[in-house]
């Protein structure tokens, strides 16, 4: 038996009946990282100490008898970009390219403590700028589903990893689409949490409002059960929601009658791939054959949301990178006159292009002459959240394409950061309204690339997410794994 195609309720049975240990099933993942990793690109550290370290003490906790998660000595990939303590986190930049936190981020500790196990840090479009991990200063990672595609980004090394058996679930992050848009080019499942109900302390912030940490995992259950682990108190953020936490797998129900679905008219536009369109018809005729109300739905601020999100993201990037200076953090430029050469060239060498370009976007977007841009985002920003509210009153959740296209050629969008922003629109909107959404496969394409479906539900209804993508997974049957 391949152990490294188990999902997390499978490998923790096992574990739990004794059948494998925590160390059997941790080795298998260090050997598949070991003869995969370099081709796939997936992992920016990996950490073979640790990890055996880790699964030895799981092992003790399960052979004491004590009552403990199912995710002990589970083995996990966690995003470069969220803090691990004794554990280089780059964010995939030259400039952080020795940064060794001083400590562990809220997330990573809950999962400590539930006994998961570390197996590294998993690559990104640099400071999660992107949508296809093609921007890292570790080089690109590739689709496991065909080696020469994107895996979609910036979370792109935590979707390989899961979806290629090189780990079996990881963390992302996601500002304005990072955890989905990669699920859905590698059929996984990623879930976007709603703001404030994960810590975001030890996340390297991109834009503190829009940024989530969540799960990527091989399917709906499984995202519940990390969901559980990582969601809830922590003092250390005090964007943190103070609201009763849910078990998460309590709403694997596999029955959607009478849940109201919208579905935005346009999301179904020109720009949409006709793949897509198909398969996304296919699950809302799903939906409907088992009793759900499917409706046609409105959000008009759409179109602009792509827009007002890059403004507003950019400002937001500007301010929390000014930090990287070279003398708090990281690498310093090595020969420099005086401090303001220090710091210009510590910056100059060590970010990259498009983490320039969003710093050179948002500081214009703050300067006092240019601020119109940055009111006018704002405003649009509070549409967007009406336009939200309006629609939650009639449906419990939103259904739609998660990508206007499934994965394309590496390097085929480098050049052309326009068009691969302009692939954002479908997600960047729940970011800034600060709602909940999750992707979750939806049948191929017609090259035999993954197609995801993107649902969208209101503050803290992940439940409603989890019930209506578990009922989908059960009766469309999921599309397995690419190995
Ligand atoms: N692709 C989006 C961007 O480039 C989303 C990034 C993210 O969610 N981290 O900003």
């Amino acid at each position: 038996m391949d152990l490294t195609r188990l999902t997390i309720r499978e490998a923790a049975k096992r574990l739990k009946n004794k059948e494998i240990s925590c160390l059997e099933l941790t080795s298998a993942y260090l050997d598949r990282i070991k003869n995969l990793n370099e081709r796939l690109g997936a992992y920016i550290t990996v950490c073979d100490k640790k990890a055996r370290e880790q699964a030895a003490l799981a092992q003790k906790r399960i052979d004491s008898g004590e009552s403990i998660s199912p995710l002990a000595g589970i083995p996990m990939g966690i995003k470069d970009n969220i803090m691990t303590k004794g554990i280089l986190t780059s964010c995939a930049s030259k400039i952080l390219s020795n940064f060794i936190p001083p400590y562990d981020a809220t997330a990573v500790k809950k999962l400590y403590d539930c006994g998961a196990v570390m197996l590294g840090k998993t690559n990104l479009d640099e400071f999660a700028m992107g949508s296809s991990t093609e921007s890292s200063w570790y080089g690109v990672a590739r689709n496991p589903w065909d080696e020469s595609m994107v895996p979609g980004g910036s979370s792109g090394g935590s979707a390989v990893a899961v979806a290629a058996g090189l780990a079996c679930f990881s963390l992302g992050t996601d500002t304005g689409g990072s955890i989905r848009q990669p699920a859905s080019f590698c059929g996984v499942v990623g879930l976007k949490p709603t703001y404030g109900i994960v810590s975001r302390y030890g996340l390297a912030a991109l834009a503190s409002s829009f940024d989530q940490i969540g799960p990527v995992t091989r399917n709906t259950e499984d995202c519940a059960l990390v969901l559980n682990a990582i969601a809830g108190h922590d003092s250390k953020d005090s964007t943190f929601r103070n609201i009763k936490y849910p078990d998460y797998t309590s709403f694997l129900k596999d029955d959607i009658k009478e849940l109201r679905i919208g579905v935005p008219k346009e999301y179904i536009s020109e720009d949409l791939c006709e793949d897509i369109k198909h398969s996304i018809n296919e699950a809302i005729e799903f939906f409907e054959e088992n009793g759900a109300n499917v409706t046609e739905v409105s959000l008009p601020a759409t179109e602009y949301a792509v827009s007002a999100y890059y403004i507003l993201s950019c400002a937001e990037a500007s301010s929390n990178l000014a930090r990287f200076d070279g003398i708090k953090y990281g690498f310093r430029a090595s020969d420099f006159d005086n401090i303001f050469d220090l710091y210009s060239k510590t910056r100059s060498e060590g970010f990259g292009q498009s983490v320039k370009n969003r710093i050179l976007i948002g500081t214009y977007a703050l300067s006092p002459e240019f601020q119109d841009y940055y009111k006018k985002a704002q405003k649009v920003r509070a549409v967007v959240c009406r336009d939200f509210r309006k629609v939650f009153n009639d449906v419990d959740i939103i259904l739609g394409p998660t990508e206007v296209c499934s994965a394309y050629r590496i390097g085929e969008k480098k050049d052309k950061p326009l068009s691969m922003s302009l692939g954002d629109i479908y997600t960047v909107s729940v970011n800034m309204a600060g709602i909940c959404a999750l992707s979750v496969p939806c049948g191929k394409d017609s090259r035999g690339l993954p197609v995801g479906m993107q649902l969208i539900a209101n503050h803290f209804n992940e439940g409603t997410l989890l019930r209506a993508a578990y009922a989908y997974e059960m009766g469309a049957g999921g599309i397995g794994l690419c190995w």
